[in-house]
């Protein structure tokens, strides 16, 4: 593309940014709609959040994403917080309004998106989370807006596992979301469910890694779905897998965020052929990677 003076720039903010993908997405996007936009990876070192959100603001940047570690704390720059967002206290996408930026959560609507297009229902599902961090606190949020019958929330800390279910039950019509410690997989009833691997374990490069090894538990598991992505397939995949379930990675849920941050940017819908052209990009730079 040929950047001139009316070039619009959109960005990531976080730190770590060098092994992010979402330039891939942008870019591509920008290109295959026609619009005159770059997207560029902006390192944040901690402490200077506040400056890096206002500088933005001074260049006039059109919308930034947000990773980690600053996803919570960004809520406090802005000058207005969706009331998504702001139920899971989390902001992953700033759109520049005239005041400032207003804070968005795309993540969830995203990985909702990705479950839709692979055929993931989750109304009147029973459904195992694993994990109780930023990621898997929105997971818990979708299940109980999206009417699942019951959620086993699993995680190594137990408080972080009550806090969680306490909110989503505060915010859902009753008691949805049950906390457990990880290692007591083995008290849900038997029965079929939907697994959502939301912990960072098995992340590249420590890929053989899995937060439950036992094979009894996958036995339980009719569909897996991992919000990683790389490796291409995690070991909590395969598990999935060789128990005759179908396992999904995450690659789709980071495409569908980040769809969704470009509509609110640019105001516009993003066509499914579109987002399957940007997927096709992924997929390859993701090959290339290997
Ligand atoms: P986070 O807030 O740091 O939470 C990490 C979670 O992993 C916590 O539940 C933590 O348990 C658990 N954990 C970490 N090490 C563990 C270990 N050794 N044993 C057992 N549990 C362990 O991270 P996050 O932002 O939620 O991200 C979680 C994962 O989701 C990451 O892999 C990230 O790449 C992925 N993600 C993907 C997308 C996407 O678009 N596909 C978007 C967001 C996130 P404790 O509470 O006990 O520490």
């Amino acid at each position: 593309m040929e950047i001139n003076g009316k070039t619009r720039t959109c960005g990531l903010i976080g730190c770590p940014v060098e092994h992010t993908l979402s330039p891939v997405i942008h870019n591509t996007l920008a290109a295959q709609m026609g619009h005159d936009l770059v997207y560029v990876p902006f390192p944040v070192q901690p402490g200077r959040l506040r400056e890096a959100v206002q500088g933005a603001d001074a260049l006039q940047l059109s919308g930034l994403n947000v990773t980690v570690p600053y996803k919570s704390e960004v809520i406090g720059c802005l000058q207005e917080v969706d009331a998504l967002a702001q139920t899971i206290g989390a902001v992953n996408t700033l759109v520049r309004t005239a005041g400032g930026y207003k804070g968005y959560n795309t993540d969830m609507e995203g990985l909702y998106r990705a479950m839709m297009n692979e055929g993931i229902r989750l109304a009147g599902e029973r459904v195992i989370v694993l994990g109780a961090g930023g990621a898997a606190r929105a997971v818990a949020h979708l299940c109980a807006l999206k009417g699942v019958e019951r959620v086993y929330l699993l995680n190594r800390t137990l408080e972080r596992a009550q806090t969680v279910a306490e909110e989503v039950n505060r915010t859902a019509a009753g008691e949805v979301v049950f906390p457990l410690l990880l290692q007591d997989y083995d008290v849900i009833p038997e029965g079929t469910y939907l697994a959502i691997q939301g912990t960072s374990v098995g992340l590249s490069p420590r890929e053989q890694e899995v937060v439950i090894a036992d094979r009894a538990f996958y036995e339980k598991v009719h569909t897996g779905f991992d919000l990683i992505y790389n490796p291409w397939e995690t070991t909590f995949m395969r598990l999935v897998r060789e128990s005759g379930g179908r396992a999904y990675n995450g690659l789709k849920m980071l495409l569908y965020q980040g769809i969704i941050a470009y509509e609110l940017w640019n105001d516009v819908h993003v066509p499914e052929e579109t987002a399957q052209v940007v997927y096709g990009k992924l997929k390859e730079h993701f090959v290339k990677k290997q």
